[in-house]
């Protein structure tokens, strides 16, 4: 059961004291105490766990700081809906709002190769008024011998030149602990000029130990993406570890499912699953056209199968695109053949807008 505390509660009042007490002599029942991040207000929560059936949901709505009394099934405890529409989603960070009601593209990099790409791609980010991209510095390799990433020698770089353009977030993926330690450390030495979206890559989804670590840090967001390999319901589960260490503020990534039927494409796209993710989960859908997909190729219709794909997941209601972008992807060290060029930026982004408005029209017509 969660109890969500009136916003704003003062801890320090004889209203929240009594409050805790009576909650404390209740027997059988351990409690939680959590703050959400909102994408206007904090707000906290007292989670009671254990005998919750044999309580009174009048009694305890009744209590002074209490607003409202959600009953929660056993999974995504923390990240659930619960079938409760009123709980709110998302999360601001570094300015800017994250949530299952808005919609961000992060186009980038898959990898950082040069300083000068980072910065030709970030001022074309710019000029198009974004404020979120994606540069990858540690990349996780199929083959061992593979470029594996600059790794915290391109920090400093990235950070200064996001700093000058403008770039609030970077969803930047991590695959070890130590990397954390790195980028705060990259962070404070260049003035913190920049966000970070820490970002869990497929082939981490279930490195639990890993999962523990980037929860119970606070400092960045998270952009958890889908196991390629496991159920939709064992990807979430494992999302929930996150929340359960202590960071809520998780966006759910989708990235297609390894399977030879999604050949010629190089995963099987499941953005259908998009509002299925909303209405289990509070969490903000993000679909990753590139990885996916995987081809610059496109339709009779002049259309590349990227751009089909993201705009299949904005009018079913995602809240972000994570998007590869490179200046000249025949040299890009990592994941080329999938990359669109910067001339293309302008009609993607477009693009992309026009399909969340379609999605928002889309609600208006079934909201009737
Ligand atoms: C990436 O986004 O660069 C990446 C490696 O993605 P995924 O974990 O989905 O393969
Ligand atoms: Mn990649």
């Amino acid at each position: 059961m969660i109890l969500i505390l009136k916003a704003d509660i003062d801890e320090q009042s004889d209203a929240y004291k009594k409050t805790l007490t009576f909650l404390e002599q209740l027997p059988n029942i351990q409690l939680q105490h959590h703050v959400v991040q909102g994408a206007v207000q904090k707000l906290s929560e007292i989670y009671l766990l254990g005998e919750t059936h044999m309580l009174d949901q009048a009694e305890i709505e009744s209590l002074d700081c209490v607003d409202r009394v959600v009953r929660i099934s056993e999974e995504y405890r923390i990240l659930g809906r619960h079938r409760d529409q009123n709980r709110s989603s998302g999360f601001t960070y570094n300015g800017v709002s994250f949530s299952q009601d808005n919609c961000h593209v992060l186009a980038g990099l898959c990898a950082v190769d040069t300083r000068e790409h980072v910065e030709e791609m970030m001022k074309a980010l710019k000029a198009h008024g974004q404020v979120c991209t994606r540069m990858g510095a540690y990349k996780p390799r199929t083959n061992p011998y593979s470029f594996q990433g600059h790794g915290k020698s391109c920090l400093p770089y990235v950070f200064e030149l996001a700093g000058k353009y403008g770039i609030k977030v970077i969803a930047m993926e991590v695959t070890h602990e130590s990397q954390i330690d790195e980028i705060n450390q990259a962070l404070k030495e260049t003035g913190s000029p920049t966000g970070v979206m820490l970002q869990i890559g497929t082939r981490n989804t279930q490195n639990f130990e890993l999962l523990k670590v980037v929860g119970r840090q606070r400092e960045y967001p998270v952009l958890f993406k889908r196991g390629y390999g496991v159920s939709l319901n064992e990807s979430l589960n494992a999302a929930e570890y996150l929340a359960s260490e202590g960071n809520s503020s998780v966006v759910f990534c989708l990235r297609g499912m390894k399977s030879e039927g999604g050949a010629p494409h190089r995963n099987m796209v499941d953005f259908g699953q998009v509002p299925v993710i909303k209405r289990l989960t509070r969490m903000p859908v993000c679909v990753d056209p590139s990885h996916s997909v995987g081809t610059r190729d496109s339709a009779p219709d002049g259309i590349l199968d990227v751009a089909h794909a993201a705009a299949q997941g904005l009018v079913a209601g995602a809240n972000m695109v994570l998007v590869d972008f490179h200046p000249h992807p025949a040299s890009a060290l990592v994941d080329g053949p999938q990359a669109l060029l910067m001339d293309e930026l302008p009609r993607f982004l477009d693009d992309m807008n026009r399909s969340h408005e379609f999605y928002l029209a889309r609600k208006e017509i079934w909201a009737g």
